[in-house]
């Protein structure tokens, strides 16, 4: 953990606060401040969660504060729904934003003024040029843009732009741009739109506004108005950011925020645009935003996974500049180190078969203690109990010995996890050679992990008692994708979807102690992985998620 922590203290983020907030840097002697700001037209992803890191986590480092805003100054697809889902997601994590909660088209009045200002300081113009006309004058590397309303008078873009606000002009008849450079190697230079006519209903503000600012001038904006000091964001801003500054610059907002970009987070066997995620729901690919192979972070709760690990996750991948795909197993690597801590153990049989134990005493029942968990003493002991017949899993029996497989088989000895060494003496099967009965001869000296003779039994399988268990159905995810890059290139991501990313048993035996989980509750059962209930569950329909496996598939590179 340390070492993990000097990691993510020395990246160049970091590095760049350090010496802003030190003698003579530019925030000297400032509180550090950031803000989190997402659109709410989704659920908040994995990538997200990054970006929640570092946004929040860098505050926390300098003792700095953080708020939450949300992006909403685009009006065509955002819903309250997402607003609510975005708060929880993130105090799930674990980060505070206290009374800092602001929505962007809270300064829909301000950014207004802001531009008046600019188009007074004859930097802003209003343009009648339509989108295709603006986008044939955009110009080439070797040739400047052309903007035809570029010279008009002051008055008249004043004129013209409160117009436009009062609703005289119907949607995309005109703009405003900033005035800047239409010869500049930065084509979001070349005198950029910062304002269009967009008649379309606002969640917040109803049809107050027709007039709608556009993202590169919004954001600045709002970050000098709530007073933020690094204005953290991913790559794809990088090329914007001379007009970031550029609006800062020009206009007389109170603060001088600093932007400074990060690599994206993409993961493998998975997408990671909200696009894309919201047509996996629509579209009925996956059982909303919160199925369990989802990465958004409602999904990934559902799954099972730990507010820690994720934050663990993030603070491991680190930052960067470069944008590149981490693995899926990495993540899960995350959850796997904080489940083996965490996690009460159970025995659960996912595919049973019935094992009969022929020369113990019917009627007879015992009581093994078992502890909860090898990881913590504290977690105590429970009682499990062990009678006559009790169940197993089918693949734990085979008729005939193969190589290398040291569980049950007739003539072999193996242990039942705390319970007693048996020895398979055969089976039973239906008429269509199915194995519907195991039988096996205890001994009764091995009990609890006894081997008096100091005999050799190399394989250990858990088991329920069939006396006493519960019925449970468990679902088990696999990736969402067969590709590891679904949306890469011209692919299309619904064409790789996997078909077996979702298989019900129905039929599970599990030990009577998980009849009271509540969520959220971790397990690990026992050889098979680590499992949590469903918030679909009940007492009388017990539902289990796969998290993932014990087997680790993350390769250190
Ligand atoms: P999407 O493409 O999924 O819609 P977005 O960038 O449009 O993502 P926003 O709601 O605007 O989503 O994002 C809020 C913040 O989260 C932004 O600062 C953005 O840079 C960051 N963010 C979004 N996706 C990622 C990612 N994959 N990795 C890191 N940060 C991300
Ligand atoms: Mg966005």
């Amino acid at each position: 953990m340390a070492e993990e922590l000097e990691l993510a203290a020395g990246n160049f983020i970091y590095d760049f606060i350090t010496e802003d907030i030190a003698q003579g840097g530019k925030y000297e002697g400032k509180k550090v401040h950031t803000r989190f700001p997402p659109e709410p037209n989704g659920y908040l992803h994995i990538g997200h969660a990054k970006a929640i890191c570092v946004d929040f986590g860098m505050a926390e480092r300098f003792n700095g504060i953080c708020n939450l805003r949300m992006d909403d100054t685009n009006p065509t697809k955002e819903d309250v729904e997402y607003v609510d889902a975005i708060k929880e997601d993130i105090a799930w994590l674990g980060f505070h934003w206290d009374d800092r909660f602001y929505f962007a088209s809270e300064y829909f009045e301000q950014m207004y003024e802001y531009a008046v200002e600019l188009i007074k300081k004859g930097l802003a113009y209003v343009c009648e040029l339509t989108p295709e006309e603006m986008k044939a004058n955009r110009g080439d590397l070797t040739h400047p843009a052309v903007s035809p309303y570029r010279d008009r008078p002051i008055e008249e873009s004043l004129d013209l732009f409160e117009r436009m606000k009062n609703g005289e002009f119907e949607d995309g008849k005109m703009t405003l741009r900033a005035k800047i450079d239409l010869n500049s190697g930065n084509f979001n230079m070349r005198d950029p739109v910062i304002y269009r006519i967009n008649r379309i209903s606002h969640h917040r503000t109803g049809d107050t506004w027709c007039i709608y600012p556009m993202y590169d001038f919004a954001h600045p904006l709002e970050d000098a108005i709530e007073g933020i000091t690094h204005s953290l964001c991913t790559l794809e801003f990088e090329d914007h950011r001379p007009l970031y500054d550029w609006v800062i610059n020009n206009t007389s907002v109170p603060a001088i925020p600093r932007q400074i970009e990060f690599a994206r987070l993409g993961i493998n066997n998975t997408v990671m645009s909200k696009r894309k995620l919201r047509q996996l729901v629509e579209d009925k690919y996956v059982n909303g935003w919160d199925d369990p192979r989802m990465p958004t972070l409602c999904g990934l709760r559902r799954r099972g996974y730990t507010p820690e690990s994720i934050r663990n996750f993030c603070e491991r991948i680190g930052v960067s500049k470069v944008n590149s795909v981490v693995e899926y197993s990495f993540l899960e690597h995350c959850l796997r180190d904080d489940l083996n801590e965490k996690a009460q153990r159970v025995m659960v049989v996912l595919n049973p078969v019935k094992l009969i134990i022929t020369n113990y005493p019917e009627g007879m029942t015992e009581e093994f203690d078992v502890e909860n968990n090898p990881n913590r003493e504290e977690d105590g002991h429970r009682k499990i109990t062990f009678s006559r017949e009790c169940y197993i899993e089918a693949d734990d029996f085979i008729e005939e010995k193969v190589k290398g497989y040291n569980r049950l088989y007739p003539g072999n000895e193996v242990r039942l996890k705390s319970a007693y060494i048996v020895k398979c003496t055969g089976c039973k099967k239906d008429e269509n050679g199915k194995v519907i009965e195991v039988y096996a001869e205890y001994d009764p000296e091995t009990r609890g992990g006894n081997t008096p003779d100091g005999r050799k039994v190399r394989g250990t399988i858990h088991w329920v008692d069939a006396e006493n268990y519960v019925n449970a159905e468990v679902r088990l995810y696999d990736n969402l994708f067969t590709d590891p890059e679904p949306d890469t290139g011209d692919k299309n991501f619904l064409d790789y979807i996997n078909p077996t990313s979702l298989v019900i048993l129905k039929d599970c035996k599990a030990e009577k102690f998980v009849e009271s989980a509540k969520v959220p509750s971790n397990y690990q059962f026992m050889r098979l992985g680590y499992f949590c209930l469903d918030k679909d569950s009940t007492p009388e329909n017990l539902i289990f998620n796969r998290s993932v496996s014990l087997k680790d598939g993350f390769k250190k590179k």
